[in-house]
């Protein structure tokens, strides 16, 4: 089996840790414009080799997890160089703009879109990770447009790294995926943007930063190159989603300049059934 993987980041190079496990036999080829990550890769023991575009039509899988705007560009060509029976799967954290970029492209079938629901805050080959999919969902659309057969060469790769699946329609998975990714990842960098210009001397922030700051803030050391085309892409939903967050922070704002601690408890408390939400979604997986 020969699997090129384009973009040999956090999500490309826990894919290839994974399947040169699981599939050893397989040859596992890197592909980045980074070529101090492609370098790292080589190193690591990530990928078993380097190639580039030009290598793609014997390929068996392709995998294409590059920053959402490059994936807008680089996916129809990866579609107009592959052999009839390859199957081509893109990993970004939008989905309607990639289905649409290649929907009336000749070799649509060859495509299966997803949204692996896993990662960290980290990039680079370097941050790659073995079994990160374990147990995490695997979001799929349009997967009527791919062929049957080829779904179900992908379908048996997904389950053999541990992900369960959902299918969503694209849209809905923008619109859903706003609220629980793209929002938090907001409230994060503008939670460490708060504090950083509130505290001139960072030693205080070090000092009094519990466990409670460094959970919450964590995701504000994301990657702003991936970042900025996802909240391009998905700009619509997102400000809708920031427009319901900012109505409820002024209103719990409100509510401490009332001095309503009844009002600020029972908001409180309802919200705790989080727990429980969390705790359904964990047993689930
Ligand atoms: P990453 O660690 O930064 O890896 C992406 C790699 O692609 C980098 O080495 C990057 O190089 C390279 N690249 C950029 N443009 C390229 C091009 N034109 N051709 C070939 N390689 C190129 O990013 P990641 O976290 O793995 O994310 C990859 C995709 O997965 C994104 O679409 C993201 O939305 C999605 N995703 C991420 C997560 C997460 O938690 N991180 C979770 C689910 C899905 P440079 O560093 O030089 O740009």
């Amino acid at each position: 089996m020969k699997i090129y993987i384009i973009g040999i980041g956090l999500i490309g190079g826990s894919m290839a840790l994974d399947i040169k496990m699981l599939y050893p036999d397989a040859t596992v080829y890197g592909i980045d414009s980074n070529e101090k990550h492609l370098q790292e890769a080589l190193v690591l023991g990530v990928v078993d080799a380097a190639a580039s575009m030009d290598n793609l039509s014997d390929a068996d899988f392709v995998i294409l997890s590059v920053p959402v705007d490059v994936a807008l560009t680089v996916l129809p060509k990866v579609l107009d160089v592959i052999g009839d029976n390859s199957i081509v799967f893109e990993v970004g954290s939008t989905k309607a703009p990639i289905c649409n970029a290649v929907a009336n492209h000749p070799k649509r079938r060859n495509f299966i879109a997803t949204h692996p629901i896993a990662g960290t805050e980290f990039s680079g080959p370097s941050a790659a990770i073995k079994g990160l999919f374990e147990g995490k969902t695997n979001i799929i659309c349009e997967v009527e447009r791919t062929a049957f057969k080829l779904q179900e060469k992908a379908l048996e790769l997904f389950k053999a790294i541990g992900m369960r699946i959902r299918y969503m329609d694209p849209k809905a998975h923008d619109k859903h995926i706003a609220y629980v990714s793209h929002l938090s990842h907001i409230s994060a960098f503008m939670l460490g943007k708060t504090v950083i210009n509130k505290e001139k001397h960072e030693q205080d922030i070090f000092d009094m930063a519990g466990s409670g700051f460094e959970s919450t803030v964590r995701l504000a050391k994301s990657s702003p190159a991936m970042w900025t085309p996802i909240f391009k892409q998905n700009k619509v939903q997102v400000i809708e989603t920031l427009e319901e967050y900012i109505s409820n922070l002024t209103q719990f704002k409100d509510l401490l300049i009332k001095e309503d601690y009844n009002a600020i408890f029972e908001e409180m408390e309802s919200v705790n059934r989080i727990k429980e939400i969390l705790n359904g979604m964990n047993v689930k997986k």
